[in-house]
């Protein structure tokens, strides 16, 4: 049995009992024991409700009762996600123990069309990171060279996706999470327009820009799953209606006479020569399919990333002051202390980077520095948006590389936030402004590590975006991942 088969094949065999459901889950859980201790992609793994929904699915074929559309593919979902009855944690040890008492919208939605929730998977704590190094579980590993990251935050998506232990994934993307492990794990990552998915259940980092975005091998089953988790929520006022769309339908219809704007600024300066390379490539491939490329110049880009972490700091030090420890988590043996003594004792058990962040963020938002960073930052975001709608009424979409450096070395940056700050350039237009983009596994570099390409469309054209990803996507000739 194959576990490298789309979601989409997975489906079409599942529904006529060509394939076992139960069989293909056992396999994918063999699959799992046998990778995890090298790539660890996994917090928590499912195996006895997973192989039970399993046998109750092949049942429900095979006396012609009514199944959902999933027909029991296994999902693994990122651990920032809220799934009642299994751990959430957020990747913190502030989190280590606890249980959702609900089911994320998105989680509710797969589950009512008979997805299988495999598992959790790793990030960086509290989705703050690009590489999965700052997990309180340890890094996640790149299927593709286990001595290097997987990028992140999502990366227990990317890997157990590139790395067959699961057919498909949920992630989370504030400022490029999905398509960070889509790019250096060589699967596929849409970050949706913010609205067109819902964030009920989804633990808030940034909450103003991220979404959750779906991540898989191929275009069709990310479309697949959007299908199944977009659309308004009344549990997420922020959600528009989305009906009558069908982003499988007409996947197909190519890229021919459409416009497409190379950011000059995404691959210029300080990218890596092999990613220009490759994005080259992308581009005349493009073009052979009959579109027109043109350059687009869009200079607030210079300004995002100062931008990017200044907001996302700021929303984190609000949205993560819940965590006192009265109403989460763990016992950590404060019983006794007096109550300023009791939170700090608690609270100095977030890691690193997200202590970082929430001490960043409470002082681009203190009196006399609001005016001069959070409020500054936020002139950059309009600027940003601005820039866009007028790039939009000349093109249909902006293709960039979607990260401008190769995966490195597992510890390599750890010890510089600004190199890792750095390496989001490229993706945080896109949460800035709003708008959806995707990366498309394209190459994969001389020494063995994936190169993604990223292709962005005005908000809310998801359907016209997975198109183009589509057509660019099989133009591709992937080696299988060495694992
Ligand atoms: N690397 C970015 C950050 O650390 C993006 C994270 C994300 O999208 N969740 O904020």
């Amino acid at each position: 049995m194959n576990l490298g088969i789309s979601a989409t094949e997975f489906v079409s065999q599942a529904k006529v009992g060509t394939i076992s459901v139960e069989e293909f889950v056992a396999k994918t859980l063999d699959r799992i024991k046998l990778v995890e201790e090298k790539v660890h992609a996994f917090i928590t793994v499912d195996n006895q409700n997973a192989l039970a929904k399993a046998k109750e699915i092949d049942k429900k074929i095979k006396s012609k009762d009514k199944v959902g559309i999933c027909f029991g593919m296994p999902v693994s979902i990122k651990d920032n996600l809220c799934t009642a009855g299994m751990k959430t944690t957020c990747a913190s040890k502030m989190l280590e123990n606890f249980i959702a008492p609900y089911d994320a919208t998105v989680v509710s939605r797969l589950k009512s069309e008979d997805a299988i929730i495999i598992g959790k998977v790793n990030l960086d704590e509290f989705a703050m990171g690009s590489t999965t190094e700052f997990s309180y579980f340890g890094p996640s590993r790149n299927p593709w060279n286990v001595d290097y990251v997987p990028g992140g935050s999502s990366g227990g998506s990317g890997v157990s996706v590139s790395a067959l232990e699961c057919l498909a994934s949920l992630g989370s993307d504030t400022g490029g999470s999905v398509r960070s492990p889509a790019s250096f794990c060589s699967v596929v990552g849409l970050k949706p327009t913010y609205g067109l998915v819902s964030r009920y259940g989804l633990v808030s980092y940034a909450n103003s820009i991220e979404q959750v975005g779906p991540m898989a091998r191929t275009v069709e089953d990310v479309a697949f799953l959007l299908n199944i988790i977009s659309g308004y929520d009344s549990h997420d006022d922020t959600t528009i209606k989305n009906d009558s769309v069908d982003y499988t339908k007409d996947i197909s219809l190519g890229i021919s006479g459409k416009k497409i704007g190379i950011i000059t600024q995404m691959i210029g300066q300080g990218v890596d020569q092999e990613v220009v390379s490759a994005t080259n490539r992308a581009i005349s491939k493009l073009q052979e399919l009959g579109a027109e490329c043109i350059p687009i110049s869009l200079d607030a880009v210079e300004h995002s990333v100062a931008a990017y972490y200044t907001i996302a700091s700021a929303e984190a030090s609000s949205n993560l002051s819940r965590y006192d420890n009265l109403r989460y988590g763990f016992d950590f043996g404060t019983e006794g202390y007096e109550f300023k003594a009791f939170i700090s004792k608690a609270r100095s058990n977030f890691g690193p980077e997200v202590t970082r962040r929430m001490l960043l963020g409470a002082f681009v938002l203190s009196a006399g520095y609001y005016g001069k960073y959070y409020l500054k930052a936020q002139k950059v975001r309009a600027m940003i948006k601005a820039q866009l709608d007028e790039a939009f009424k000349k093109v249909d979409f902006l293709i960039s590389p979607t990260m401008p450096i190769l995966p490195f070395k597992v510890g390599e940056k750890i010890d510089d936030p600004l190199k890792l700050y750095l390496t989001d350039i490229n993706t945080i237009t896109a949460n800035l402004s709003g708008i959806p983009a995707i990366s498309i596994p394209f190459e994969i570099s001389s020494s063995g590590l994936p190169i993604g390409i990223q292709l962005f469309a005005n908000s809310f054209e998801e359907k016209k975006l997975l198109q183009a990803a589509y057509a660019l996507h099989k133009t591709t000739h992937l080696p299988e991942v060495p694992l």
